[in-house]
């Protein structure tokens, strides 16, 4: 059956494919010289997915995993304004500090695994096309990367551009489009810092930075912007976003997401992006498919027990050795019974939130019932909620992970997050994938809008074809792919082969694979039979083929004529 991207109902048809491109859909007479059983499947354009942040791994690993096991075959990254280029070699480290404190990627699997063969964004990219990848890349120029090239520390100490700097930033950015990327990113969020704990430089950039940028994506007459803010001062900080999309006429995305602190902000901020789409500026929301969520195991970079003594004590041992010591009863007792000693803000903070802490389980749940909060049990059990999240930790030999959604779940349903991916100004965005290793693992954001929004969820599903089509052509028109997205005749053959009745999330787990022997989280799904790029198959029942036809894709694309 297939679900072309269009949004229009599926049908039953043979694809043909050769040299990388849909030639025709339909009833073939002829055999191809290569076949691929789809009876009982679905057929689906490969997904794009906007928001990623491999640019570390893609620049020394030819998988782009957890997305590429998620039916993903073009992903763009350099978003939330970090990655390694443009860059001097006197900058390296900060930009390395800049990664892995925004984005949880170990800062020694990045002193490790980058080579730093450039310093200019198109040798960046140079970089990326020498080395063969599963999947399609596309790459934005980060405002982190740009600021610090060309203001040097003064961009960390976040001192404002001379127009002299301003005028530099926008060329570069302007020759980076040129060369290839197809957007820019910027960072305003107090909760992006480095790993040193100072904000990032891009924080208080200043409006006429901001627009001097946008000035040089005019001139070269391409590229998205993605940004991220707090919004703290909502209309102050969106009326700077709408006069970059003036001065650039270009397309902007923003995060947006519900967040307990201000669990409003998210319908102000969609009425102010339909008020400027009314003014004719292209302005959407990125959005979550479930919430934005930590997940906390002994694995994980977080665990409820990581600042108590008796805990910091084993902390470095191997896995299977700290459950064995946990397991003892005396050890538990006396470890339960200690205060936390220099706990982080955050970990303080998930002290505080059993009440919004849960078993992921196998496969996890992403809309939990609050009954089954860590609160809940314990309170129903008469039991303390550190005892009984120790307890769930030790299970599958330690594998057990807790769910702690931070965003969009402050109502405990995502009947908001539904609202969000509804509006018609929203793409599908956020998962994160390549980022937050340790933390979080969204980057299956694409299998959980079908699996969930499409088939298990009780109430509120929506109709399959729209969620394909949210997550091919939406997305790739937003960054001027017009090349994919579609199952049509000249269009890219990336495509998707899934057994929808069985397609399903397992557990996230811990892999020891980055530079450095570095961890970081994997998940993995049932059901995709075939993921293929470029007419090849690069994944099939989610094990890798061996074939890496994905490039690095330069600029807007246009589709094949036939
Ligand atoms: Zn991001």
């Amino acid at each position: 059956m297939v679900i072309d991207g269009t949004g229009e109902g599926a049908f039953e048809a043979d694809v043909a494919i050769s040299d990388g491109i849909i030639r025709s859909i339909g009833k073939m007479k002829e055999p191809g010289v290569e076949e691929i059983d789809a009876r009982g499947a679905i057929v689906t354009p490969g997904f794009v997915d906007i928001h990623t942040h491999y640019d570390g791994q893609v620049t020394w690993d030819s998988r782009l995993a957890p997305s590429s096991l998620h039916g993903v075959t073009t992903v763009v990254m350099g978003n939330c304004g970090v990655g390694f280029a443009p860059v001097r070699p006197a900058h390296h480290d900060i930009l390395i500090e800049l990664m892995e404190g925004v984005e949880d990627i170990p800062g020694v699997a990045l002193h490790e695994g980058l080579r730093w063969e450039w310093s200019s964004f198109p040798e960046y990219l140079d970089a990326i096309e020498r080395l063969p990848h599963d999947i399609d890349v596309c790459a934005q120029v980060p405002h982190g990367a740009l600021r610090v090239f060309v203001m040097g520390e003064r961009a960390a100490r976040r001192d404002a551009a001379t127009p002299e700097e301003i005028a530099r930033m926008g060329q570069l950015c302007a020759e980076a489009m040129a060369a290839g990327a197809v957007g820019f990113s910027s960072s305003r969020t107090m909760q992006h810092r480095t790993s040193k704990g100072e904000p990032t430089p891009t924080l208080t950039a200043a409006e006429d930075e901001l627009r001097g940028i946008a000035a040089g994506l005019r001139r070269a007459g391409a590229g998205v912007m993605e940004m991220i803010s707090d919004f703290d001062d909502l209309d102050g900080e969106f009326g700077i976003f709408c006069r970059m999309v003036e001065d650039a006429g270009r397309p902007m995305t923003i995060s947006l997401a519900q967040r307990d602190s201000a669990p409003d902000n998210w319908k102000i901020l969609l009425d102010r992006i339909e008020r400027a789409a009314a003014r004719g500026l292209p302005i959407k929301g990125q959005v979550a498919d479930r919430p934005i969520g930590i997940l906390v195991g002994l694995s994980c970079t977080l665990n409820p027990f990581l600042a108590r003594p008796s805990y910091r004590q084993i902390a470095r041992r191997p896995l299977d050795e700290r459950v064995r010591i946990m397991r003892d009863p005396e050890f538990k007792q006396r470890l339960l019974a200690e205060r936390a000693e220099g706990a982080s803000s955050t970990l303080r903070y998930l002290a505080k939130s059993y009440h919004k802490l849960f078993r992921l389980g196998d496969p996890p749940d992403y809309e939990p019932d609050p009954r089954q909060s860590i609160a809940a049990q314990a309170e129903r059990a008469g039991r303390a909620p550190d005892d009984i999240a120790y307890d769930i930790l030790l299970e599958n030999d330690g594998r057990e992970i807790l769910y702690f959604p931070l965003h969009n779940y402050t109502e405990f349903t995502l009947e908001n997050a539904r609202a969000m991916m509804a509006h018609e100004l929203t793409l599908f965005g956020l998962g994160d994938g390549g980022a937050h290793v340790g933390t979080i693992c969204d980057a299956s954001f694409t299998t959980y809008a079908l699996t969930h929004w499409g088939r298990d969820r009780q109430k509120g599903r929506f109709p399959l074809p729209w969620l394909v089509k949210r997550q091919t052509r939406d997305n790739a028109v937003a960054v001027g792919l017009l090349d994919r997205g579609l199952l049509r005749p000249g269009m890219k053959a990336d495509l998707n082969v899934i057994d929808f009745a069985r397609l399903r999330l397992r557990r996230p787990f811990i892999v020891h694979d980055l530079p450095a022997g570095g961890k970081r989280l994997m998940q993995t799904a049932e059901g995709y039979v075939a993921t293929v790029v470029d007419g090849e198959v690069v994944y099939r029942e989610g094990v890798a083929t061996g074939a890496l036809p994905g490039k690095l894709v330069r600029g807007p694309q246009k589709p094949h004529v036939t």
